[in-house]
């Protein structure tokens, strides 16, 4: 199987020809959320990212098994294994069970996923139903002598493995840069090195989320589920690996640590990170009140919010920058967005009508090219939309009689349309669609009252023409007891 894809790997800061292990099956693992509040617009980005590249791979024919995680357990309130489990402590303040919390919560980010359109990973493992696998794990990492039990907990020897390995390498952190930043905390006395994590944590008697292990009654550390249900679902060497730039450090270098001393090489081939978002230049924070959950992005209702925006507007959004760089997000920003992508469904909308000529005076097969071409570098979207503009404006002169095309490039036309616009960049035309329902609606209420009015004055030709006239567009009108019901034929 051919493709021209090149994709950016973190790891050796190029860009690399995607070359698949097994084609056609590509492997592809991303890290999920922790579910402990309302998926908000932090969520989307990652979600739309590995979304376009995987709706891309299936595209080019391949069989791609996407596999993102649900943490529900471990993931402590700092990433260097202090304070509380994040699930614990909202079950703790809400009064839920700790699964009760989850529950709640990935019911949430599901529900804002589809509206976005991502399509469902093919497994969504939960870090909890894999304890004894974590276990196995954490074993053969003892076996091979790159971790040590204290007092029932289980640590990560990072200096020992960098002796062998070089840890480090995929965010550029040197450890004696590490040592000098880590700062001594409470607890953390039972490690070797401040820069050590957890694989393994004994619970404290007060501790909710607990199994039986061979060192104690605890709960694994919160990077070991990833390099556990990775290769577990995908084999000890798989394709890619995403996430945000923010679990570079620690997640995805403590993962990569883990999985090479358990297995003795790298598991990942490719690793892909996407950009963040910041809101009015702002890193996105409760402390700020810039927090904004997507049900308050749909529905409008956050002080920031100056009007609620669709799904599809925030997906277009998200896809007008490309997913390496950061995203600004502001009111005027998704306001843009929202014209673009209307302007873009609307055209769609008359590429349907186009009249054809015998000749065409612009060149879609060249158009077509460089909308593969633009997917094929790294999957840069805001290229792939501008050359889509491009076919807007053709669509529009064609329309207007200044260009001129074929039924054969119409139809190609239509064709880079619908593969671009909907199957990789996954927009749908839902949004413009509730709106002209909304429109056909008040404009048919409209009609109907002034048929009304006509049959009031006894004028029987109008109002027998009105019904007429509609039938023609396809619309019947019956008199029913208390008025009049309208539906398409
Ligand atoms: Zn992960």
């Amino acid at each position: 199987m051919q493709n021209n894809l090149a994709l950016y790997n973190s790891l050796s800061r190029k860009k690399e020809p995607f070359k698949p292990l097994h084609p056609p099956f590509v492997g592809l693992y991303v890290c999920g959320p922790t579910v402990y509040s309302d998926a908000h617009l932090g969520h989307a980005r990652p979600a739309i990212t590995f979304d376009l590249l995987y709706r891309y791979l299936m595209h080019l024919g391949y069989r791609v098994r996407y596999v993102r995680n649900v943490t529900d357990v471990g993931h402590l309130e700092n990433d260097a294994d202090e304070g509380e489990d994040k699930i614990q402590k909202k079950a703790r303040l809400e009064h839920l069970e700790p699964m009760e919390v989850v529950q709640k919560y990935l019911n949430n980010f599901l529900k804002n996923m589809e509206k976005l359109n991502t399509l469902h990973p093919s497994i969504e493992p939960r870090a909890s139903g894999h304890i004894i696998e974590q276990q196995e794990f954490i074993k053969s990492i003892i076996e091979k002598g790159y971790a040590y039990e204290v007092n029932g907990s289980v640590y990560f020897d990072v200096l020992k493995y960098s002796q062998k390995y070089p840890y480090g390498k995929l965010s550029g952190r040197v450890l004696e840069e590490l040592q000098a930043t880590v700062r001594d905390l409470e607890g953390q006395d039972e490690k070797r090195n401040l820069f050590d994590f957890a694989l393994w944590k004994k619970a404290a008697p007060e501790h909710l989320m607990r199994w039986p292990s061979p060192w104690s009654d605890g709960f694994p550390g919160w990077h070991l589920e990833c390099s556990v249900m990775s290769t577990k679902y995908l084999g000890n060497i798989f394709d890619i690996h995403g996430g945000g730039m923010d679990l570079q450090f620690p997640h995805h270098e403590c993962e990569i640590a883990q999985s090479t001393a358990a297995l003795g090489k790298e598991s990942v081939r490719y690793w892909i990170h996407n950009n963040m978002i910041t809101i009015n230049g702002q890193k996105m924070a409760r402390s700020l009140g810039n927090y904004i959950t997507l049900d308050q992005l749909f529905n409008g209702e956050h002080p920031l919010l100056q009007q609620k925006y669709s799904p599809m507007t925030v997906r277009f959004f998200i896809l007008q920058a490309h997913y390496r760089s950061t995203i600004d997000f502001s009111n005027e920003a998704l306001q843009a967005a929202e014209k673009g992508l209307q302007k873009l469904l609307k055209a769609t909308a008359t590429l349907k009508n186009l009249r054809p000529s015998s000749e065409s005076t612009v060149d879609i097969k060249n158009l077509q090219a460089k909308c593969y071409e633009a997917m094929d570098d790294d999957l840069n979207s805001p290229v792939l939309l501008s050359n889509l503009f491009e076919g807007v404006k053709y669509i529009n002169s064609v329309n207007d009689s200044a260009e001129k095309l074929t039924a054969g490039d119409i139809e190609l036309l239509g064709n880079v349309f619908r593969t671009f616009v909907f199957d990789i960049l996954g927009l749908t035309d839902e949004g413009i669609n509730a709106g002209d329902e909304k429109l056909t609606e008040g404009l048919m209420k409209i009609i109907i009252d002034l048929r009304q009015e006509a049959k009031n004055r006894k004028e029987w030709s109008t109002s027998d023409k009105i019904r007429e006239d509609l039938k023609k567009a396809g619309i019947i009108l019956r008199d029913v007891k208390d008025g009049v019901e309208w539906e398409r034929e």
